[in-house]
């Protein structure tokens, strides 16, 4: 019953809002508040089916092995887009506001939307379901089933925040034959126990495509720090995870984000003082990259302008070799050795991840950093 729900995973503040029980409710009473921060019940629950708990990332979070941290994956290699739509979008670049704005926002290396775009365009898909941008909050993310360049484009940059992006999950697949799905790791393990229980998913759902992810801002908090340090929420654009805010200094104390907002100002945020605004129900969270998917693009250990991919799948290879062989994208060897500022990475994935997770997941990663002897990161 929603009331199960409601009592043991909403109120309980365990709901990471991955949005899975909006699309595996059989009986479509499961919805989105109009702000898209908390699960509803739009109707009377009469199945009394359980489906919702049963599939709750919240109840029961992911399990992974500890010990591989990264998954398993066949290759993992630096990529960036060569498609100068995607690589040079910026959201404010069809938007009327200071063109100061214009290099902010932008897709870190636009891998993403670059094999969205291309999939699209050569048919291998019909949509793609994705974290897309509120109309009234352009920040902040809500889930978007993207059918054009555009859409794809209108999507792109980092929003990190919990997005509900599984919610439109059962939209896409009833409509399309053939969804990407693009999604953290509660997304992708949603989406799986989805296609576990329901034919539509395992069918229609054909790229898994993963966004590592160690902790995401909680809105609420992030616009509470916002006001005491006198922004005025109305007015923020972007929010973002910044290494370049605190250049001068590289230890992670001096890593934060930063708030834009619409005069075209820049705030940054030192990690102490955005600490506190991190979702507490992540904690539960055991995926940081996204094991389940074809493969997994991550800003961590690629330098500005690229990503790393770990390429998980034989599809994902091909797909990706065959983009590299057409120009599309540019791929490389992922060698730990040739990252010029290895400092700031590491301090990047000590303050997403590292820092909001139990100490015992920080002697992991380095254990895992060494047994893989800093190939990688
Ligand atoms: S019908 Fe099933 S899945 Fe939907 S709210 Fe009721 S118990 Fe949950
Ligand atoms: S399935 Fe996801 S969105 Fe639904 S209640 Fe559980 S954690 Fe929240
Ligand atoms: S840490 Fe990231 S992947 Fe895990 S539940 Fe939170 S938002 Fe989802």
């Amino acid at each position: 019953m929603y009331k199960d729900l409601e009592r043991d995973v909403i109120n309980a503040g365990k709901c990471v809002l991955c949005g899975t029980c909006v699309s595996a409710c059989p009986e479509g009473v499961l919805a989105l508040d109009k702000w898209g921060r908390r699960i509803v019940s739009t109707g009377k629950c009469r199945m009394d089916c359980n489906i919702c708990t049963e599939i709750c990332l919240g109840l029961h979070p992911i399990e992974v092995d500890p010990n591989e941290i990264f998954g398993d994956f066949k290759e993992v290699v630096q990529v960036r887009s060569l498609m100068d739509d995607a690589k040079d979008y910026s959201y404010f670049k069809y938007q009327a506001i200071s063109r100061s704005l214009g290099t902010l926002a932008k897709p870190k290396s636009g891998v993403v939307s670059t094999i969205l775009i291309h999939l699209l365009e050569q048919q291998l898909i019909d949509c793609a379901v994705v974290a897309g941008r509120r109309q009234d909050a352009p920040w902040r993310p809500s889930p978007a089933i993207a059918t054009t360049k555009f859409e794809v484009l209108y999507a792109c940059g980092t929003k990190p925040f919990q997005c509900p992006t599984n919610a439109v999950l059962f939209d896409a697949v009833s409509k399309f034959k053939s969804v990407a799905l693009v999604g953290l790791p509660c997304h992708i393990e949603g989406a799986r126990r989805l296609a576990q229980m329901y034919k539509e998913f395992r069918e229609a759902i054909t790229y898994w495509i993963g966004i590592p992810c160690g902790n995401v801002l909680n809105h609420d908090l992030l616009t509470k720090e916002a006001a005491g340090m006198g922004i005025d929420p109305e007015t923020i654009m972007v929010v973002d995870f910044d290494n370049e805010v605190f250049k001068e200094k590289t230890p992670i104390e001096n890593l934060g984000i930063y708030i834009v907002t619409k005069d075209g100002k820049k705030h940054p945020m030192h990690l102490n003082e955005f600490k506190a605004s991190m979702a507490k129900e992540c904690i539960s969270c055991k995926d940081f990259s996204a094991e389940h998917t074809d493969f997994s693009v991550a800003t961590l250990g690629a330098p500005t302008g690229w990503s790393t991919v770990f390429i998980r799948t034989g599809k994902a290879k091909e797909l990706i070799t065959k983009m590299a062989n057409q120009a599309i994208l540019n791929k490389r060897p992922q060698e730990y050795e040739k990252i010029e500022d290895k400092a700031t990475l590491e301090a990047q994935a000590e303050m997403v991840w590292l820092k909001s997770q139990p100490k015992t997941w920080m002697s992991l990663v380095t254990t895992a950093l060494n047994k893989r002897n800093r190939l990688y990161y």
